[in-house]
């Protein structure tokens, strides 16, 4: 997948569209997603042009990719999910759904979030 800089996390960065920032560090911003799909939905992603995790995992320097992690994780404890748990779902291409072509990390949390797939829970 080709980074398109005209993407809306990349204008996000840019300061070209505005974000309801929850946290960031050097390397990663993280803010609250838009359409919530729980009581708590942040999207963390680099500060570097990755399309994709593919993409991220492939190219991104050790100190991104740590760095990353740490805000992930600092996110959960500062929304307080740590105890009760929550969900980290990352879409990489059109099989999983990916919108929005600049790498993110969905940190979902603040209600039971069910199974890992609802559709597919009658394969079960
Ligand atoms: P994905 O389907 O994994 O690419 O997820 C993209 C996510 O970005 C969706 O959950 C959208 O609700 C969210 N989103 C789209 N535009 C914005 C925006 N301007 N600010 C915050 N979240 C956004």
């Amino acid at each position: 997948m080709v980074y398109d800089n005209t993407n809306i996390f990349a204008k996000i960065l840019a300061g070209e569209l505005p974000c309801n920032k929850v946290g960031e560090n050097s390397v990663a911003l993280a803010f609250h997603d838009i359409y919530p799909a729980a009581p708590v939905h942040l999207i963390i992603i680099p500060k570097g042009s990755y399309s994709s995790y593919d993409d991220f995992t492939a190219h991104a320097t050790d100190a991104e990719i740590i760095g990353f992690h740490q805000l992930v994780q600092q996110m959960a404890r500062l929304m307080k999910l740590q105890d009760e748990g929550y969900r980290l779902i990352t879409n990489h291409g059109k099989n999983a759904s990916q919108t929005v072509a600049h790498f993110h990390m969905h940190l979902l949390g603040g209600k039971n979030l069910g199974g890992l797939l609802q559709e597919d829970m009658h394969l079960r």
